[in-house]
């Protein structure tokens, strides 16, 4: 098997790829489609889902061609994805009843907020491990349900079908044969039972949910069904390994052991623990979730939710034109850092805070502009908060845990950021290391994949990542981070004045 390949399609919030992995561990190739964001009103984000099918056969086809293999090399396809995203679809035809509703998208805010008043937060969080917020699917579908002219209707006489982006792109790469999902996207509805690994009853009859809408869930590395013809060049090709993406970037980490801990730089930030096989429970706003589940056995994890990360370095761009590119802010933020070490502060509150403050309410802001201040200064500022936040989550999840931590691992978008890099291990005081290829999502899809399709005989037959980049922290500079760090948690309490 091992001149074949595996490929893994990795769904993001703002792109699809395609990626081709070898025996190695390498991506041998990559194709990608930027995915736009629709914001039909203020703090909504939906994504079209049928765009997102017709992008992810495109990419899954081009990647094949680009890297000249022929497409029956494919021993196994993956699927990663952005978690929480609700696409709720017609089962006659397959068509979407609506938009999807992007993860960080604000429109249930107010289900979440009743949700909380009718007391239901401890009931949720006991059985699902997940403090309720319109983040997760559950609000999404009753929100659908419940605007969505018929849908209800509809939905109680099990017409309509709900999934997770892993499952749309499931149910139609097998041309509707099979809707299913893995415990680890069922563990971010809302609505699974991490501890009995099962829908809910109770919580989908508090949601008003029909049964009938949810996929069957099953381990992250199994059979999930073959491509139909049209979907991959008349071959059919098993989908053996699914996993959200978090916990895909976990496992390409090969992050297996309890305490090992990663972050994912991309549009949020993503600090996720392996605790084992129990559920570890936190004080401070993490949430328990299932990390994957292979080989009969379930694993769990704490995980740290930031929703802005990335997405602040992309308003720099964007919204503010700072910068030309992402590229462009390590170089800026050094140079920001040199001429003015007095830290700026940006806290990028854009949509609230989430973990461990967990607040809907809190907006951004900017402490310690003087006139000397300059565009190098905002970036700083910028790339700085990323490393705090990921300072903030890992500070509980030691305390929740009991583990001390020593090594932090990092992927996505943002840990190519040499600045970024340097200033997280110089603020955790703590060794960072990143591997060179940081598509470690991908990759985390591609061995759930093969270890499904046996191109990989046991997680002890997984290749090591080829290189790593790492960084030890400046202990000279401990001092003058423990203060920058104070004037961090000043900066947040005072974006949180609406509470
Ligand atoms: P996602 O899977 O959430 O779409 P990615 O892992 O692809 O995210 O990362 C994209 C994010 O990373 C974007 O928000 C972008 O602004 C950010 N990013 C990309 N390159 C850099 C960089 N060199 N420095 C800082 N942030 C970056």
């Amino acid at each position: 098997m091992t001149d074949q390949y595996i490929m893994a399609l990795d769904q993001g919030t703002t792109s699809t790829r395609a990626i081709l992995f070898d025996h190695s561990g390498t991506a041998i190739a990559t194709a990608q489609k930027e995915l736009p964001q629709i914001f039909r009103e203020s703090g909504w984000v939906e994504h079209d889902a049928t765009k997102i099918w017709d992008d992810a056969r495109q990419v899954m086809a081009e990647v094949v061609i680009q890297a000249n293999v022929a497409p029956y090399k494919v021993a196994g396809i993956g699927i990663t994805n952005q978690r929480e995203t609700t696409i709720i679809w017609d089962r006659k035809t397959g068509e979407p009843i609506s938009s999807a509703i992007v993860w960080q998208s604000k429109q249930t805010s107010q289900i979440a907020e009743e949700l909380k008043k009718q007391g239901l937060t401890e009931l949720v969080h006991e059985k699902t491990g997940l403090w309720i917020d319109a983040y997760f699917s559950a609000t999404k579908i009753m929100w659908l349900l419940e605007n969505i002219p018929g849908a209800r209707q509809k939905a109680e006489a099990g017409e309509l079908l709900f999934g997770t982006v892993d499952t749309w792109l499931l149910y139609k790469l097998t041309n509707g044969a099979i809707h299913a999902s893995d415990m680890t996207n069922a563990s971010r509805t809302m609505l699974y039972n991490i501890h009995t690994l099962d829908w809910d009853d109770k919580l989908l009859e508090l949601f008003d949910i029909p049964r009938a809408m949810l996929p069957k869930v099953q381990e992250s590395s199994s059979n999930f069904g073959y491509t139909a013809d049209f979907a991959f060049f008349g071959i059919q090709v098993p989908i053996t390994g699914i996993a959200g993406d978090q916990q895909a970037a976990l496992i390409g980490h090969k992050a297996f052991n309890v305490g090992d801990v990663k972050n994912t730089f991309g549009t949020g930030s993503f600090i996720v623990m392996n605790t084992g096989d129990h559920v570890a429970q936190s004080n401070n706003g993490l949430l328990s979730t299932i990390a994957y589940s292979i080989n009969g056995e379930v694993r769990y994890a704490l995980e740290g939710s930031v929703f802005v990360a990335g997405a602040a370095v992309q308003w720099l761009r964007d919204g503010l034109n700072l910068i030309k590119s992402a590229k462009d802010t390590s170089d800026m933020a050094q140079r920001g850092y040199e001429q003015h070490p007095e830290p700026v502060y940006l806290v990028p509150a854009f949509s609230g805070l989430g973990a461990p403050y967990w607040d809907q309410q809190a907006r951004g802001a900017m402490f310690g502009l003087t006139r000397a201040t300059t565009k190098n200064d905002l970036v700083r500022a910028t790339l700085d908060s990323l490393a705090y936040q990921t300072r903030d989550v890992l500070t509980v999840m030691a305390e929740d845990t009991a583990i001390d931590l020593s090594s932090l691992v990092i992927d996505g978008g943002g840990a190519a950021n040499d600045y970024l890099h340097q200033f997280q291990a110089d603020l955790l005081q703590m060794e960072v290391t990143r591997p060179k290829q940081v598509e470690t999502t991908a990759l985390g899809a591609a061995f759930l994949a093969g270890l499904g399709v046996g191109y990989w005989a046991s997680v002890a037959d997984l290749p090591d990542a080829s290189e790593v980049i790492v960084r030890q922290p400046e202990y000279a500079k401990a001092e003058e981070r423990e203060r920058a760090y104070l004037g961090w948690k000043k900066a947040i309490a005072a974006t949180q004045f609406f509470k």
